[in-house]
């Protein structure tokens, strides 16, 4: 069986094989929009959202959260590469669900190793010392799907660096379906003015 990295570059390999016209791409997004979501192994936002390379940025972290790097990203988006219509995607059953601020320092805390998912909650099984470090990182862990797509679609659109003729859409992947279902109320807040 092939390592994690000779698979990937065995892949890459035979990317770059037909890589074709992709060396004529411009790059501002042709499509002219931005999509902010989920890290989730399986999003996939090029499938689930009909892109191909040079159409869209697509911003991913850990919940797909309008955290400061993540409006950095979108700023640039939009005031150097012309992107005019976001996309916040949160999903079902985020890992972000399962546990917060508290819960993640306490792991840290007691080892670097893998922490594990039981039908209780987190446990650390690591050897070794933790670090307090988690303590300063705010880890943005979401208590309501909806909602946290309502106060990131509310961060983006009052943030004094975001101009309000930019739509910004509220929507949940739901990852039993692949369907994007739209957040009302996010959208409604997000609208262009
Ligand atoms: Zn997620």
């Amino acid at each position: 069986m092939p390592s994690i990295l000779e698979s990937v570059l065995d892949a890459n390999r035979r990317y770059a094989l037909n890589f074709g016209d992709k060396k004529n791409l411009a790059m501002p997004p042709a499509r002219r929009f931005a999509i902010l979501t989920c890290m989730d192994a399986r999003l996939d936002p090029a499938k689930f959202a009909g892109l191909n390379e040079g159409d869209a940025h697509v911003i991913r972290n850990a919940g797909g959260r309008a955290s400061d790097d993540a409006i950095r990203s979108l700023v640039i988006s939009y005031k150097l590469l012309g992107t005019r219509e976001w996309f916040v995607i949160h999903h079902t059953d985020c890992g972000m669900e399962t546990f917060t601020d508290e819960i993640m320092r306490g792991l840290l805390a007691k080892s670097l190793d893998h922490a594990v998912l039981e039908s209780d909650g987190w446990h650390d099984r690591g050897s070794g010392s933790g670090t307090s470090e988690a303590q300063y990182i705010d880890w943005l862990t979401i208590r309501n799907q909806e909602e946290s797509v309502v106060d990131d679609v509310q961060r983006l659109r009052r943030h004094p660096l975001v101009p309000p003729w930019i739509p910004i859409h509220g929507f949940l992947y739901d990852v039993r379906s692949g369907v994007l279902q739209p957040v009302a109320a996010a959208s409604a807040i997000g609208a262009a003015k």
